[in-house]
């Protein structure tokens, strides 16, 4: 199978931190699996995070994916949470390339992968719940590389993030479980998360 690529245009105007760390672990999980990632569309004066850069395999373009497969967008698939067809095993042969909007998850989602669908690339979905970006990536690997059928990708929706007796945050995407049925999240998330969720309660009082 040839080398399959992986790219995310970003599309918001600042790298926040959980883009970062989302970014950080599908450049680190797609080296690992022998596939390319990019990060396209980045804003001249765009500081890639030292974390990012450091991954071997990881390429940062100024470009749109536009300009990038200008030769044959034939072979690029768009990840599209509104496309007809979901992704399958077979996609793998008919696409070498697979886009995502690098966006953050928003609740109720707000559509904003329309910004890729009116170029014209041909969409699959990952079943009808949305996904955070590097889940989606992963999900993309594991039925395009891993041949595993959508369905039998084992996941949870809306999992509870615990940080201690009374605090809780519940999630509201769906992501990949691990052995253990746990979400897997990029490294450095959850405390992320219970960051901001303190400093939430504290701008409260
Ligand atoms: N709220 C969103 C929007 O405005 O489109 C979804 C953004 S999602 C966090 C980031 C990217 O992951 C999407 O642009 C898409 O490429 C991919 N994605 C997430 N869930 C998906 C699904 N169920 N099917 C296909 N792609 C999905």
């Amino acid at each position: 199978m040839a080398q399959k690529t992986y790219i995310v245009e970003h599309l918001d105007e600042e790298l926040g931190p959980w883009s970062e760390l989302e970014y950080i672990a599908i450049a680190t999980e797609s080296h690992e699996a022998g596939a390319q990632f990019l990060l396209s569309s980045l804003p001249a004066a765009f500081k890639v995070p030292d974390a990012l850069s450091a991954v071997p395999s990881f390429v940062a373009e100024n470009r749109g994916v536009e300009e990038i497969s200008a030769a044959d967008k034939s072979r690029v698939c768009l990840l599209d949470p509104s496309a007809a067809k979901d992704l399958a095993p077979e996609d793998g042969d008919n696409f070498d390339v697979f886009l995502f909007g690098g966006i953050l998850g928003d609740d109720p989602p707000r559509d904003r992968t329309s910004e890729l669908r009116k170029k014209g690339f041909e969409g699959r979905r990952l079943g009808p719940k949305q996904m955070t970006t590097d889940t989606a990536v992963r999900v993309t690997r594991l039925v395009v590389e891993g041949k595993t059928p959508l369905l039998d990708v084992p996941y949870v929706d809306d999992p509870d993030l615990k940080f201690n007796e009374h605090e809780s945050t519940s999630m509201p995407f769906r992501y990949v479980t691990d052995k253990d049925g746990k979400p897997i999240m990029p490294k450095g998330m959850v405390d992320l998360i219970g960051k901001d969720a303190d400093k939430a309660i504290d701008d409260l009082f």
